[in-house]
């Protein structure tokens, strides 16, 4: 990796710098100079970093740098620094390493004994965290669940199980299904969506696990953009009443027809029927 012509590049070092997640201004002075001053940028994607670093007119060497190329890149960013070289890492949007490449370099990078050093700013994350009126602490971040609906149900189900506020990352297209996966487990518990951050359609909908999947039925143009998904803590009330309806709802199932069952245990436990038709059936009721 050769260097760039910059007369005041920066001391070696690895810097992880945080990329805008909508709104282009969001980049920080700090970071376009970190961004301008270093010999290369290790970027997600070219074009899609070369458009914002041109309107920050910034022409630093861009090398890619992506989740299949990264470990094999790893040595020759490891010579590169072993060369004095500094080299600034982005990913499209938001901040490197976070459901983004970047962790695997960090570590080959820390191992050598290279500084890494961070260029905070915009993440998805904590965008949406800051803004859901959840608590922040604790809670847990778990990025995107798996794609496959076994595992994805397990992934969730273990997730509902810690104590506070849950984050998730979820694309457009499996949106409706996580809502309707939390309508389900996670009966009574305050969901914030939050849409298309810092962007036109910016939107933050704030719903109870049981209401999910009928907010994005009212209209299908809710369903696109980009997504957070926040759980707030179930309060211990809350989760027996959740815990225990999904027990009574399966013993009372097992000598009863759903909508009978969903209607008891409704009454014992205080939970929505057609939550509970639902979830025994996977359909509403008619
Ligand atoms: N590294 C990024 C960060 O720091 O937020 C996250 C990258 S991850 C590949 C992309 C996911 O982040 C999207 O599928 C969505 O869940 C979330 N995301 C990114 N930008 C967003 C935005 N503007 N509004 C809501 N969610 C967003």
């Amino acid at each position: 990796m050769s260097q760039n012509n910059q007369a005041t590049t920066l001391p070696s070092a690895l810097y992880v710098v945080a990329m805008p997640i909508g709104e282009w201004t969001d980049l920080s002075s700090r970071a376009i100079n970190v961004l301008d001053r270093v010999n290369v940028i290790l970027a997600e994607d070219t074009r899609v970093s070369g458009q914002i670093l041109k309107f920050v007119n910034v022409s630093t060497r861009m090398v890619s740098l992506n989740a299949h190329s990264e470990a094999g890149k790893a040595d020759r960013v490891i010579e590169s620094l072993e060369l004095g070289q500094s080299l600034a890492l982005i990913s499209d949007a938001g901040t490197p390493g976070i459901s983004d490449p970047g962790r695997l370099l960090i570590e080959k990078v820390v191992e050598k004994g290279f500084q890494v050093i961070p260029v905070p700013g915009p993440s998805a994350l904590t965008a949406a965290l800051s803004v859901s009126g959840l608590p922040a602490a604790p809670s847990h971040f778990f990025g995107f669940l798996s794609t496959k609906s076994s595992a994805r149900e397990q992934e969730l189900e273990r997730a509902l199980s810690y104590d506070g506020t849950l984050i998730f990352y979820e694309a457009p297209h499996r949106i409706v299904d996580f809502a309707e996966r939390l309508d389900r487990t996670a009966c009574g518990r305050k969901v914030v969506f939050a849409r298309e951050l810092t962007k036109i359609h910016e939107q933050l909908i704030r719903v109870v696990a049981g209401q999910c999947a009928d907010w994005f039925a009212d209209n299908s143009d809710r369903i696109r953009g980009e997504f957070v998904v926040l759980v707030g803590p179930g309060s211990a009330d809350r989760t027996q009443s959740s815990v225990d309806a999904t027990r009574i709802l399966r013993v009372l199932a097992r000598e009863l027809p759903p909508s009978k069952a969903a209607a008891l245990a409704s009454e014992f436990t205080g939970v929505p029927k057609r939550i509970l038709y639902r979830q025994l059936t996977g359909e509403t009721e008619a």
